[in-house]
């Protein structure tokens, strides 16, 4: 099948766009790659081309976008103990080859998330963006490399992504503030997307309120210049100080958040990026999801890397998700694609609605009676 043919795609269920319910009964003419119309199969038949492919019982929805990936640690594979805390996970991650690169390692990772219908990725490159760059070049993906900025000594290099990328901070106990700002101010006049990791796990929230613990000795004695004076206050609440959080941030993992955390990362328009399977093999803990989505936080979903995730499936993401926290159809239909797609610039992907890139995807047999109406 080529791009130029017109075919239509009809079942059960079709989930155009997370703003409206699913059609029951519900098509979708496609045309040269593109939605062409979708709609109810009684308005759609008498202009359907010939070639009706009927998929039956299943429920079609806008295509899996992976918001946040780190494909240059392919190579890595889980730690050998799972659920042991961040501090042992990054003290068994820095003793990893982090910094050898292996072409066929992210070919097999980019071809486990075409093989799982994923649409688009937004990976973090550390060390290796335009080498991630060139691999997914021969995919079928869309995606953006976003360089990321690191530590305390930093130059004008470290404020350059590769061509058309764009630039995300690590993460406020790792990164200096002045760096994070400017990679944000970056993003902002390229009218990009700012990834950051934020309020992940126990020991960054309690650095950040007084620079104890176990956590906090372990960056001073790695990262941390020697002056450094812990702001006082949570994670979220200093990146909103900075002027980190805004409609166009990406906030990753946000798993641990207060009650005024989360009415700041309302009032800021912030994506959260959820992570769910990597921040079960680290052992932090679980994203007060439903919260976050009663309060009209926007969330999409990241598998983060092979080295806190066990494949780079976003439904094996998705049925994480669903063992603590409900969803409906509309709800993961946001989560997968369309909040994803819009907050990391994917303008041809997150919904079905004409115009858009035909990449629909067939919900997983699995997660069919999952996903409430
Ligand atoms: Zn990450």
């Amino acid at each position: 099948m080529t791009d130029t043919d017109t075919y239509v795609l009809r079942a059960r269920r079709v989930l155009v766009s997370p703003d409206a319910p699913a059609i029951e009964d519900g098509a979708i003419i496609v045309r040269g790659g593109r939605v062409a119309e979708a709609g109810p199969w009684r308005s759609i038949k008498a202009q359907a081309p010939a070639a009706v492919r009927d998929m039956g019982e299943a429920t079609l929805l806008p295509a899996p976008v992976n918001a946040h990936c780190h494909l240059e640690l392919s190579h890595l594979g889980l730690p050998p103990f799972l659920g042991a805390g961040f501090l042992e996970w990054v003290r068994w991650l820095i003793a990893q080859p982090v910094a050898e690169f292996s072409p066929a390692a992210v070919r097999a990772a980019v071809a486990q998330m075409e093989a799982s219908g994923t649409a688009a990725v937004a990976d973090i490159a550390t060390r290796k963006g335009a080498e991630v760059a060139a691999v997914l070049e021969n995919a079928t993906l869309d995606y953006v490399i976003q360089h990321e900025v690191f530590g305390y000594t930093y130059d004008d290099s470290s404020f350059t992504p590769v061509p058309g990328g764009s630039l995300a901070g690590h993460a406020l106990y790792s990164t200096d503030p002045e760096a994070l700002r400017r990679a944000k101010a970056w993003d902002k006049a390229h009218d990009k997307a700012f990834s950051m990791h934020l309020a992940e796990h126990a020991g960054e929230v309690e650095l950040l309120a007084g620079g104890a613990g176990h956590f906090a000795d372990f960056v001073r004695q790695r990262i941390l210049p020697p002056g450094f004076a812990a702001p006082g206050m949570s994670p979220v609440a200093w990146a909103a100080e900075l002027g980190l959080l805004d409609e166009s941030t990406l906030a990753v993992h946000a798993v641990h958040l207060s009650g005024q955390d989360i009415a700041l990362m309302a009032a800021s328009r912030a994506t959260v990026c959820l992570c769910p399977r990597s921040n079960s093999v680290i052992g932090v803990g679980r994203a007060p999801v439903r919260t976050l989505l009663d309060a009209g936080v926007p969330c999409c979903l990241g598998s983060d890397s092979l080295a806190s995730a066990p494949d780079l499936d976003l439904w094996a993401e998705l049925a994480a998700l669903l063992e603590f926290c409900p969803l409906t159809l509309r709800e993961a239909g946001a989560m997968l694609s369309a909040n994803a797609a819009r907050v990391l610039g994917f303008a041809r992907l997150g919904t079905l609605e004409p115009g858009k890139a035909a990449r629909v995807a067939v919900l997983p047999a699995s997660l069919e009676g999952a996903l409430r109406d």
